[in-house]
């Protein structure tokens, strides 16, 4: 009888340990990191971007981390994911060894980037100087002013073969945005993706640049990567044509294929 229970007991036990390692989680697709704004008047933004990407994490299948500063940033970390999101984190006060870091990640294509919005206020804030190495890498540019008042624009997407754009239509209107405005157009440094026309603002603003980019990619660094101007509003999530840029773009910097949206649940 005892010899019986040892063995029913090691059955038992052999059987909990299988379904145990059958029981892994699946493996994920990629690992995600998220630098973002956690205060200001960015927050809303980030509270809603960072919900949506937790379903879209969940529905797709690959693993997201947010830190909101840039203190644990060094190449070790990096080189953990392969996508870097910037969202709405502004390219000043980094600290010396996270900036060399993603300097690193960039320039020697270790992962993908996306940055969002405040990713482009280049200039002087908060007793920071300007980051060199980040003004070139958004095409050589400079903070000029924003549209305090908000209004709409139609956004207009030049390179429409870039997978970025699939499933969205070559104009598309965004609602109550900031339109940043810099010391020149990029276009002569970056690849422009999309400008937003400027006539079309509503309501009118006399805040204008001209050529106007709003989403770009520096093609001259081995590193996938998408700037996209339009993040301020929770609104944001609201527009079809938003979500699937942002859910493109999060598939195409990491490196996949950019799945057709039946495949989601997300929109
Ligand atoms: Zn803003």
């Amino acid at each position: 009888m005892k010899f019986f229970c040892r063995v029913l007991f090691t059955l038992v036990w052999a059987n909990v340990l299988l379904s145990s390692c059958f029981a892994q989680p699946q493996r994920k697709r990629f690992n995600a990191l998220v630098l973002f704004e956690n205060g200001g008047h960015h927050i809303a933004y980030s509270t809603a971007a960072t919900k949506w990407l937790n379903r879209l994490a969940a529905d797709s299948n690959f693993s997201i981390h947010y830190i909101h500063n840039t203190d644990s940033i060094n190449a070790l970390l990096l080189a953990q994911y392969q996508l870097f999101i910037q969202l709405d984190y502004p390219p000043y006060g980094w600290k010396p060894a996270a900036a060399k870091a993603f300097e690193q990640y960039i320039e020697q294509g270790k992962g993908g980037w996306i940055g969002f919005h405040h990713a482009s206020l280049l200039g002087e804030f908060d007793g920071y100087p300007i980051w060199p190495w980040f003004r070139d890498f958004m095409g050589g540019i400079r903070f000029v002013n924003y549209i305090p008042s908000f209004v709409d624009g139609v956004v207009t997407i030049e390179d429409s073969l870039h997978p970025c754009f699939k499933n969205i239509p070559r104009q598309f209107v965004i609602s109550k945005e900031e339109w940043y405005t810099y010391d020149k157009s990029q276009r002569q440094q970056v690849h422009v993706l999309a400008h937003v026309d400027e006539s079309s603002y509503f309501p009118a603003s006399a805040i204008k640049m001209g050529d106007h980019p709003v989403i770009w990619s520096n093609t001259t660094l081995a590193a996938r990567n998408i700037y996209i101007f339009m993040g301020h509003s929770p609104e944001l999530f609201n527009n079809i044509h938003y979500t699937t840029l942002f859910r493109n773009s999060i598939f195409w910097a990491a490196g996949q294929v950019v799945a057709p949206k039946k495949n989601s649940t997300i929109k």
